[in-house]
């Protein structure tokens, strides 16, 4: 990932980025900054940036024309996602970071005295975000705090790059208290339970710490917390038909946007997507009038560009037509809810990192290079090897569903399809996780492996709508 900054004091941002994971992140190639001096671009003969503002007031402003021929010659004719900082942009959030950790470069524009001219942001700004609500001298400490967030989801920034995804703000949950040695410190213990080796035990032990913590410290995390546990109840009424928005947001990755009666409205920001239910003991999906007034509070929320995944033939055909759009995907939803994890011993399975991404690549190019590149360096992909050859792989995309399942032609029709996704069911058991995918309706070959391994299917059809087939 490429990251320019645009600003007056190059230099303080080169020193930051020196340093800990941002500088190994820097140093080992998964990111590179470019911190550019606005200064270096004025017309003006004595070097200035800035002027008294129009109207009066107190302070100078920076003028619009270094920053501009500044974007310009770092960016050419090329409009990458460019955030000016300020303190009057949208507030800076963990979901921001994901997102801007899967653009391949970024621009980001510092202000300094009472900002910027107003006509070359509107120009070229893209997003305007804010790191809280008080006021800096300069945009570049906001710079490198967005920079440090973004980092973090690079793929292969962090070392063990899972961690980003359990830390704070999973879920809408602070972190855990931690605790190393020594044993006892100050008269203090460590509390018993992370003692005793019970894997359960612990992970019961930390969610309830998490809970505790979120309560006291930020009760409007909590309150989120709390909403989205209470739509899970309601979605298990129909687990079978509803697995894949319950871990959803079970895993953190989905927020509530809006829910009444008889509606739910999911966004998955990261993958970029929404889910909408329709409550059917509250809405009869066989009348359209009934399913309009449903969907009446949620269709102006949506931005189009992005998927939606419903559930019935009717409200897909219902939201295709209001909304311009078009089925890219009918399929079923299989969940492996069963207690039999029986490992099958005798195979090479080795989670896959970044550096078998040309490989996985040549054998699968549907998804994008960046979602790739996300799940080998998340450790998302499983591959089995044959003769220390990688004769296919599992993953996990990017909303959380298994799939791709791949296995190279010379190594079909021997079982592997089935050890390595029987290999899976063991990786979501560990983490505690429901393993669930979706089948396009008519792949048969799916159908009949996922039967054999003890998946469900749902009841409803799923159906992904937007503005491509895939
Ligand atoms: N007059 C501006 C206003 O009231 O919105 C504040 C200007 S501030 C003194 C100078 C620069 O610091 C801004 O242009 C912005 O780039 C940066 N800055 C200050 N506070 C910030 C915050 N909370 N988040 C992001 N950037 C901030």
């Amino acid at each position: 990932m490429i990251i320019n900054v645009l600003t007056l004091f190059p230099e303080m941002i080169d020193n930051i980025a020196k340093e800990s994971i941002m500088g190994k992140g820097i140093e080992n190639g998964y990111l590179s900054l470019n911190a550019v001096n606005i200064r270096d671009y004025t017309t003006d003969v004595h070097k200035k940036v800035d002027d008294y503002t129009y109207g009066g007031g107190a302070g100078m402003l920076i003028q619009a024309q270094p920053v501009y021929d500044c974007y310009k010659a770092v960016n050419g004719d090329a409009k990458p996602r460019t955030i000016y900082v300020t303190p009057q942009g949208r507030p800076f959030t963990q979901n921001m970071a994901i997102e801007l950790s899967k653009e391949d470069e970024l621009t980001i524009i510092c202000g300094h005295y009472e900002g910027i001219d107003e006509r070359v942001l509107e120009e070229v700004v893209t997003d305007y975000i804010s790191i809280g609500d008080y006021v800096l001298t300069g945009g570049e400490l906001a710079a490198m705090v967005i920079i440090d967030a973004v980092s973090r989801f690079v793929p292969g920034v962090l070392g063990n790059d899972e961690s980003a995804m359990t830390e704070s703000f999973y879920r809408n949950l602070l972190e855990y208290p931690q605790y190393s040695r020594p044993y006892e410190w100050n008269g203090k213990h460590v509390p018993e339970v992370l003692t005793g080796g019970n894997a359960k035990e612990i992970s019961a032990w930390r969610l309830n710490e998490s809970i505790k913590r979120t309560k006291e410290r930020r009760p409007d995390l909590y309150e989120k917390y709390i909403a989205s546990q209470e739509i899970i109840s309601r979605l298990k009424k129909k687990k079978r038909d509803n697995y894949y928005m319950i871990e959803s947001l079970n895993r953190g990755k989905s927020e509530v946007l809006y829910c009444d009666d008889y509606v739910v409205l999911l966004e998955d920001s990261n993958h970029e997507c929404y889910y909408i239910w329709l409550d059917d003991m509250a809405v009869d999906l066989q009348n359209d009038a009934a399913i309009e007034a449903a969907l009446s509070n949620v269709t102006e929320l949506l931005d189009t560009n992005r998927l939606l995944v419903v559930q019935t033939k009717k409200v897909a055909d219902y939201l295709c037509g209001l909304l311009h759009i078009t089925i890219a995907m009918e399929s079923h939803l299989y969940t492996y809810t069963q207690k039999d994890y029986k490992h099958i011993n005798g195979y090479d399975i080795r989670m896959l990192g970044l550096e078998y991404f040309d490989e996985i690549f040549q054998m699968y190019d549907e998804e994008s290079e960046c979602n790739l590149r996300h799940m080998l360096s998340t450790g998302k992909v499983y591959g089995i090897f044959v003769e220390n050859e990688l004769a296919g792989f599992c993953g996990e995309h990017l909303d959380g569903c298994t799939g791709p399942l791949i296995i190279k032609e010379k190594y079909r029709k021997q079982g592997l399809g089935y050890v390595l996704e029987r290999y899976m069911l063991n990786v979501y058991k560990e983490k505690d996780e429901i393993m669930y995918c979706y089948v396009k309706t008519g792949n048969l070959a799916s159908e009949a492996l996922q039967s054999k391994l003890g998946l469900y299917s749902s009841d409803k059809l799923i159906y992904w709508l937007g503005r491509y087939e895939f």
